[in-house]
């Protein structure tokens, strides 16, 4: 093997290991979703973004609060699709773990009793509360998500299940939770909402 090929063979191992959904098609990283949840842990190399979706996978199908506030296991369902369209970017405004932005489809899943809808973005901040938190003087304020410090399995956790609740329909017809792009005060008042339902499975992780 030359150099070259040994250098490029090793950048490529880096990525694999970074994201163990980079180059796959939206359809393939669900089915990858779908085979994490089925393995036992520690068969494969488990990123950031694997460990919280599992997390929030696992509390979605406890019989609990927050089961029922997202409707039962017809929520995992979502969970899935929203966490395979996730595009990882650095975005500047550090306040933002994850964003949903532009058109949105609304699906109907008859056997799950599922109404849910799916925005044409999903970004992830690799700037944000999922991933940081102030460490440094320097670094910019990262706020908490609800009540859990930045850049924590809870935090994480939180982060998914609220875009969630934005995702899903409730028996009263409306979104779980209701839109909050650009509204702080109302963003917080979700997680909040959200923590109110899951904080103790979340703390129990
Ligand atoms: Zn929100």
């Amino acid at each position: 093997m030359t150099l070259q090929r040994q250098v490029c063979a090793i950048a490529l191992l880096l990525t694999t290991a970074v994201s163990g959904m980079a180059g796959l098609s939206t359809e393939e990283k669900q089915a990858r979703l779908r085979s994490l949840r089925t393995k036992a842990a520690g068969q494969t190399k488990l990123t950031t973004l694997d460990r919280a979706y599992l997390d929030a996978a696992e509390i979605l199908t406890q019989q609990a609060p927050c089961s029922d506030f997202f409707g039962g296991e017809g929520a995992v369902l979502v969970l899935d699709k929203l966490v395979a369209r996730l595009r990882e970017e650095r975005a500047p405004n550090s306040n933002i773990g994850l964003r949903m932005s532009g058109a949105f489809t609304v699906f109907a899943d008859d056997e799950k009793q599922t109404t849910y809808r799916l925005f044409s973005d999903a970004e992830l901040n690799t700037n944000g509360p999922f991933y940081r938190a102030k460490v440094f003087p320097a670094d910019p304020f990262v706020p908490p998500v609800g009540s859990f410090r930045p850049n924590t399995r809870a935090a994480r956790v939180l982060i998914l299940l609220h875009e969630l609740a934005h995702l899903i329909r409730g028996r009263n017809g409306n979104w779980l939770i209701p839109d909050d792009g650009g509204n702080v005060p109302l963003s917080r008042q979700n997680s909040e909402q959200v923590e109110a339902r899951c904080g103790k499975q979340i703390r129990n992780l």
